[in-house]
């Protein structure tokens, strides 16, 4: 698992090449050190809405240093790690020029991997001018997305009225590196109307307590996903298919975790899924549909069997599982389940009709489901881009290396970077996240 291209960027021949020829020269994006503080530098925050107030404190609770809006532009040559602005007083479009006049003085003082937040209301909560003032908020962290530079990220959270008190675990997954490999997204937070966190003891370990599934667990993304679970305090359950079981019993081992080897595609694997955490674990608080397959072929060409065992595997297993988890109660009260997309199922891909359709149908079990589940549970789906796994290093030299550069970061994202997304919609704090589908693609040019 390797990025030659970035290596060779860092190396002495490499510097001069990249200068004079004007290449893509990737930042090594910093990334979560278990234990070490969320932020390691000063946060700006500004604003004047619902939450500009409370910020402060929010980020305190986190550990996060931060500073307002007048204070950090009267100490000069000062480099800020974050920016955070409350856009929820922006009622107009005339009212946007705060986002210049907050934003601008500040763009020469970030220091490496910086973070912009933008928060607002969700525009669809709205009538009228305000509606329009916010959605165009869109516009304005997508672009800064793509110019903010030396690995920084920007964001858009809407925040519905009365979910001001649930953004902690959100902002905290924003500012800090756990977002490495996440920009350009448009969060939404209490507009399914959640709107309170659950309680969190520990924020180094605010899944402590909690039992997490995680399917296609033995490698891969999902091999990192039960790591950052398990570092989170979550006793980790563990599914792979019965040919893997020995990869997936020494992963758990370590992890102190517990295992299922099962075909998830299995006419009863829902039923025993079910039985299994109910009896063993006294049910289930997050469910991480990870498993999944490619078989790709243009449609020209498309087997019945290539696009049977997609669409089976990655699409009707996670619902018939979710479905039946839901129905017997298995999954406890502000339980939190994920799907895993991909950025085919939104801009679509040569040779992937079969892929696309079952990843956009994930994003559809989200739609659905969000509006309808009880008890505080949540739905939400990552879309990872190019992510580099032992799967990508198969990828043809020249197609890897062009499908790496096409994002706003120049460079493939880590396994962990998906990992850590999904283990901020898992956070009881995170009770208030429902109905997403946040991209883990370094702001990736295609389906933008
Ligand atoms: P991977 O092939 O390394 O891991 C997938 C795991 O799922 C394997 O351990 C596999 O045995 C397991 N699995 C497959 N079919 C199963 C079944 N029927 N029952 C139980 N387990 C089964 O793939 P990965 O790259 O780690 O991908 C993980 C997820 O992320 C997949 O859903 C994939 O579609 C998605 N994804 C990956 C990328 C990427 O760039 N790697 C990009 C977008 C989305």
């Amino acid at each position: 698992m390797s990025d030659k291209y970035q290596s060779f960027t860092s190396s002495a021949i490499g510097k001069i090449l990249v200068k004079n020829l004007g290449l893509p020269n990737p930042t090594k994006l910093e990334r979560y050190v278990a234990g070490a503080p969320l932020v390691d530098g000063t946060v700006v925050v500004g604003g004047t809405g619902r939450l500009a107030e409370s910020l402060g404190g929010i980020l305190e609770t986190l550990g996060i240093v931060s500073t307002d809006h007048m204070n950090a532009t009267a100490s000069e040559g000062q480099k800020f790690k974050g920016l955070v602005f409350d856009a929820t007083g922006i009622t107009t479009a005339a009212d946007l020029n705060a986002l210049r006049d907050f934003f601008t003085p500040l763009m020469r003082s970030l220091a490496t991997c910086p973070r912009a937040v933008v928060i607002g209301t969700p525009p669809e909560l709205l009538k009228g001018e305000a509606r329009v003032a916010q959605r165009a908020l869109e516009g304005f962290t997508r672009s800064l997305g793509k110019e903010i530079g030396r690995g920084g990220t920007s964001q858009l959270v809407y925040v519905a009225e009365g979910a001001e008190g649930a953004t902690a675990s959100t902002l905290g997954f924003l500012l800090s590196p756990k977002s490495a490999y996440v920009s350009g997204q448009v969060i939404r937070i209490g507009a399914h109307g959640h709107h309170k966190a659950g309680a969190v003891k520990d924020w180094q370990a605010p899944l402590a307590g909690k039992v997490a599934l995680v399917t296609g667990a033995s490698r891969g993304i999902g091999e990192q996903i039960a790591r950052v679970l398990h570092r989170d305090g979550a006793t980790v359950v563990g599914v792979d298919i019965p040919a893997l079981a020995s990869d997936l019993q020494t992963l758990m081992k370590e992890l102190d975790g517990d295992w299922i080897a099962l075909d998830i595609t299995a006419k009863d694997a829902p039923q025993r899924l079910a039985h299994h955490l109910s009896e063993k674990h006294g049910g289930v608080d997050v469910v991480v549909h990870n498993a999944g397959i490619t078989r790709d072929k243009k449609l020209a060409n498309m087997a019945e069997d290539r696009w049977d065992s997609v669409i089976g595997v990655n699409l009707v297993a996670p619902e018939r599982i979710t479905r039946e988890l839901l129905a017997q109660k298995v999954i406890n009260a502000n339980g939190s389940v994920v799907g895993v997309a991909s950025i085919a199922g939104i801009a679509g891909n040569v040779g992937q009709t079969n892929y696309a359709t079952s990843k956009a149908g994930v994003i559809g079990l989200v739609d659905s489901l969000a509006d309808e589940l009880k008890n505080g549970i949540t739905i939400n789906a990552v879309a990872p881009g190019f992510i580099i796994t032992q799967m990508t290093d198969a990828v043809p030299l020249a197609t890897r290396e062009v499908g790496q550069r096409l994002n706003a970061m120049a460079q493939g994202g880590l396994p962990v970077d998906v990992a850590e997304t999904i283990a901020w919609y898992a956070n009881p704090a995170s009770a208030a996240v429902n109905g997403n589908v946040v991209r883990v693609c370094g702001q990736m040019m295609l389906g933008a």
